[in-house]
C-alpha cells in the first residue's frame, strides 16, 4: 500500500470549502513561495510517512451526514503524486458508498501549465481546483484563495453549484474568509488562508496574553 508524507489530518474544517469539511494536508513543498505561512509543511520528513488507507480509515470514520466535503493542501499534494492520486482514488471509492454530495477540492501552488498532463488528470478526478503560487505582492481577501493570481477552477456541475463563480470573490455559500486556531500539547496552529498583516496581528494579541512564541511556520 502507497504512503504520503502527511503533515495534518482535521475535521471538521469550516473554512477552506463548502460546509463541513475533513481536512488532508501533505507534508513537503519545493515551490517555496515568499510570504508562505506553512513553512513548516515545506520539509519532506520520512517521519511523517502514513499509509494511504490509514488515511481511508480516518476519513470512514466520519458519519456521512457529518460532512460535505474534503479539503486537500499542504504542502504541496502534487511533489507527492502517486499518493495523491491513490488518495483521491480512496476518497472516490468512499464518497461512492453515499448518495450525499461530498465534493474534494484540491490546493496545488503549481499553475495549470506547470500541472501539464496532472491537470486534466485533476479535471476528472476532483471537484475544484485552487491553482498557482501564493504571490505576497497580489494579497488578497477573496474566498478560497491567498493572492489573486490564483485561480479556482470548478469541474464538476457540484461544484458549480456550491462555488458559484459570481460570489467567488468574497464569499460562497455565506461564508467569509476567516482562520480557526487550535491549540495543542506543543504548538498553536491555524486552519484557513490568512490576510496580509493577520499573522502579525495574531503575534501581537498572543504575546499582550503572555503567550510568547518561540518558533513559528510563518516570518513577519
Ligand atoms: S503557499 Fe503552499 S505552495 Fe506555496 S510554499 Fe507554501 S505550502 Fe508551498
Amino acid at each position: 500500500m502507497t504512503s504520503m508524507l502527511l503533515s495534518r489530518l482535521h475535521y471538521p474544517v469550516h473554512n477552506l470549502g463548502f460546509g463541513r469539511r475533513a481536512g488532508i494536508w501533505f507534508q513537503g513543498c519545493t515551490i517555496y513561495c515568499k510570504g508562505c505561512v506553512s513553512r513548516d509543511t515545506w520539509p519532506f520528513e520520512p517521519s511523517s510517512g502514513v499509509r494511504i488507507d490509514e488515511v481511508a480509515q480516518w476519513l470512514r470514520s466520519i458519519p456521512f451526514d457529518a460532512i460535505d466535503g474534503v479539503t486537500i493542501s499542504g504542502g504541496e499534494p502534487n511533489d507527492q503524486p502517486v499518493a495523491l492520486t491513490e488518495l483521491i482514488a480512496e476518497i472516490h471509492r468512499w464518497r461512492s458508498c453515499t448518495t450525499q454530495p461530498i465534493d474534494i477540492l484540491l490546493y496545488s501552488g503549481r499553475t495549470p501549465r506547470e500541472l501539464g498532463d496532472r491537470f486534466d488528470w485533476m479535471r476528472g478526478n476532483v471537484d475544484v481546483l485552487v491553482s498557482g503560487p501564493y504571490i505576497a505582492a497580489g494579497a488578497t481577501d477573496c474566498a478560497l484563495r491567498g493572492s489573486a493570481n490564483q485561480i479556482v477552477h470548478t469541474f464538476s456541475e457540484l461544484a458549480r453549484t456550491r462555488y458559484p463563480a459570481d460570489t467567488l470573490e468574497s464569499d460562497y455559500s455565506g461564508q467569509r474568509r476567516d482562520i480557526s486556531v487550535h491549540v495543542d500539547a506543543e504548538s498553536i496552529w491555524m486552519v484557513g488562508i490568512p490576510t496580509d498583516g493577520d499573522m502579525r496581528k495574531f503575534e501581537q494579541q498572543l504575546a499582550s496574553r503572555g503567550v510568547d512564541l518561540r518558533r513559528t511556520s510563518w516570518l513577519t
